[in-house]
């Protein structure tokens, strides 16, 4: 990232808008890390994504000048590929998602006008909901590893959904944001690693949790050529809309799927990792139900002594000072559940499970 920062500073190495689909450098690293995974794609399937955010988040001096120039604001973030992708379905296309799930795909198509029917996760499904035979949809999200309950899909599970998406002509919309932290090599880390899944998904992924992109902004997003109009369409929309991540972003992002980024990566997980250990091995102790934690970042515990998502919230702060993410907010299903993470340090996450211990063991 630093050398490009350098060749930035010199006109002949300058690099400015565009390509809007990202560099063939970083194409070429992202198609070498799905090789890894046994999935082939094409260079031409494979968008990086940075996405702008109108009105969003900007210094103050961009804000200044947009309003001198009485412009739209445009900031760049990832997420919005998400969102964005529904610029190519018509409005009366209905959209099947999973509750709870990340709210993002729930807001979305509500601002777009479209329906939305839910899907039930819940303690009976293990948070893994399959389809239903009697429900049709057009659109359908799958979130695997899944933001909030840290639940996996295995591939018999997404062999199911492909079957149902082929069946009903629908398009399955796969956020693989969290694939980093799988560690069975038998769990699908790609959609794409199901039959058939070319034929009718759309991958979403990020660097954001993979390596700390959050304040550097990039994913990559992949639209199979065997979807025919819809990547085409998706040429068309970024092209018209988005011009490119920018090229310092993008060369550390190269750098995150290099052979000593890899390991760099993994090292961090691990890190992580032990802090879910940690969270987890206390929720057992104290005999509360809980999933996730084993291929996430994510703990998504049944609130003790029937405790309400906020009320547990209110209770922890009060008594223990220990913040969390209070279920609810993601679904209706998601009500006497709360999200617990492990993207804190060490030392923190043992001191609020010294803390969470002291409160609920038996
Ligand atoms: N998808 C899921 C499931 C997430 O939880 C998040 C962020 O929390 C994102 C996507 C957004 O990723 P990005 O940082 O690239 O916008």
């Amino acid at each position: 990232m630093h050398k490009a920062v350098d060749e930035m500073g010199i006109q002949s190495t300058f690099r400015g808008y565009g390509p809007e689909q990202g560099y063939d450098f970083l194409r070429e690293a992202v198609k070498g890390y799905y090789k890894k995974h046994n999935v082939d794609l094409e260079l031409d399937e494979i968008f990086i994504s940075g996405e702008y955010e109108k009105n969003g988040d900007g210094t103050k001096r961009y804000r200044r000048m947009a309003e001198l120039k009485s412009v739209e604001l445009v900031f760049e973030r990832a997420k919005s590929d998400l969102g964005n992708i529904l610029d190519l379905f018509a409005k009366d296309n209905t959209v099947l998602v999973p509750d709870p799930v990340y709210p993002v795909y729930v807001d979305t198509n509500i601002m777009a006008g479209r329906e939305v029917q839910f899907i039930d996760a819940n303690g009976e499904n293990e948070f893994l909901p399959l389809p239903d035979k009697n429900v049709k949809a057009d659109i359908i999200y799958i979130c695997s590893p899944n933001n909030p309950t840290g639940a996996v899909y295995n591939k018999e599970q997404l062999k199911e959904w492909v079957d149902y998406a082929h069946k009903n002509k629908a398009i399955i919309l796969f956020d693989s944001a969290y694939e980093c932290f799988i560690s069975d090599k038998n769990l699908p880390r790609s959609i794409y690693e199901i039959e058939g899944a070319k034929d009718c998904a759309i991958e979403f992924c990020s660097l954001s949790k993979t390596a700390g992109f959050t304040g550097t902004r990039c994913g990559y997003t992949i639209v199979p050529e065997n979807l025919g109009n819809l990547n085409k369409m998706w040429v068309r929309r970024q092209t018209t809309k988005f011009n490119g991540v920018p090229y310092i972003v993008q060369r550390g992002a190269e750098a995150v799927f290099s052979e000593e980024g890899q390991k760099e990566i993994a090292e961090n997980i691990a890190y992580y990792k032990e802090n879910a250990k940690v969270i987890s091995d206390t929720l057992t102790e104290c005999g509360i139900w809980f999933t996730g934690g084993k291929h996430s970042p994510y703990i998504w515990l049944r609130c003790p002594n029937n405790m309400k998502s906020w009320e547990f919230f209110d209770y922890l702060l009060n008594n223990a000072q220990i913040v969390g993410t209070p279920g609810a907010g993601f679904g209706r299903n998601g009500e006497g559940y709360f999200r617990l993470t492990s993207f804190g340090s060490k030392e923190n996450t043992k001191e609020a499970m010294k803390r969470f211990k002291n409160l609920f063991k038996a």
